[in-house]
């Protein structure tokens, strides 16, 4: 039995590379397997047995390590959290927010600050650097100058990436300037039955020719925060980890009890304060939210 990934979905086809071969496979799908509610998606490992020439059948899905929504795909290491430093302006309370629903995804972050080649920077290398303070590996990119993509790239290696962030940030342009030719990635197999018709657009794994993956589709465009618990807030921003035992209260929220430990932090200037605020804007978010429901 051969093992593969698949890397698109089109006209009930699944496109499985071969982890042998490097080949990418048009399979269909076993019926026991939709009988069984097993589910397969863009990302999902497979077991699939080849039938003709460049084509197969897929007979059971392997171990998903995760799962995301918009866009459906499983298996995702890590997000590019993307945004420029100009143009639209960094909105801090914004790459806040992708951050708590990339830890709430379980994923790994890199945080790529693009477009620092504008000049006149309203918000400088300085301004971001806490970031890195926190423990985020921060790229500073720029996709028309080439900045930066060399190490985007390395980080890029090897993994399976989904870029998010707000639109404008330059995150075609990015893949753009990793790999010309990335967006534009096709396979023999797929051309007749593509040629003519252009429906819904699926998500697709974009292989690198350094190695890895990355989705041709941003993730976290609607920055949906509500299914978080506001009491589990506190655990997406990695840098209250250490201050969280030892407040008063148990239950504290960190946001108006006394003797508060998180609270004492930001006041000795260890927590940012601006990191803090975004925490007690997001918190309020996710109170009215459950108040509504
Ligand atoms: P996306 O919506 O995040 O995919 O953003 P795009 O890649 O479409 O880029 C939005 C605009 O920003 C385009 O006009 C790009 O040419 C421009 N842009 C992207 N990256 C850079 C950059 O590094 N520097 C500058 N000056 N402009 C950029
Ligand atoms: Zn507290």
């Amino acid at each position: 039995m051969k093992q593969g990934r698949v890397v698109r979905t089109y006209g009930g086809y699944f496109f499985v590379y071969d982890f042998e071969t490097e080949e990418v496979y048009r399979c269909k799908i076993r019926g026991r397997l939709k009988q069984n509610d097993i589910e397969v998606i863009v990302g999902d490992k497979v077991e699939f047995q080849e039938l003709d020439e460049g084509e197969g059948i897929i007979e059971d899905r392997l171990e998903r390590k995760n799962r995301l929504f918009r866009p459906l795909i499983s298996n995702v290491d890590q997000v590019v959290v993307t945004t420029a430093i100009r143009e639209p302006d960094l909105h801090f309370k914004l790459l806040d927010k992708l951050l708590v629903l990339a830890h709430a995804a379980d994923l790994e972050v890199v945080l790529c600050i693009n477009k620092v080649d504008i000049p006149g920077l309203k918000v400088t290398k300085d301004e971001v650097g806490f970031y890195e303070d926190i423990g985020y590996q921060v790229i500073y990119t720029s996709a028309t100058e080439g900045e930066g993509i060399t190490e985007l790239k390395d980080a890029l290696k090897d993994k399976i990436s989904v870029f998010a962030g707000p639109s404008g940030a330059g995150k075609s342009s990015l893949l753009n300037a990793i790999q010309p030719d990335l967006e534009l990635q096709t396979d023999n197999v797929s051309d007749k039955i593509k040629r003519g018709k252009h429906t819904t657009r699926y998500v697709k794994l974009l292989e690198l020719e350094h190695g890895g993956w990355v989705a041709d589709t941003p993730g976290f465009s609607r920055l949906d925060i509500s299914f978080i618990k506001p009491r589990n807030l506190q655990y997406f921003f990695a840098e209250f980890k250490e201050h969280l035992d030892g407040c008063k209260f148990n239950s504290c929220s960190h946001s108006h009890e006394p003797q508060c430990k998180v609270k004492t932090a930001v006041e000795d200037g260890v927590i940012n304060e601006q990191r803090y605020q975004s925490y007690l804007q997001l918190l309020e978010e996710l109170k009215e939210n459950a108040k509504e429901d």
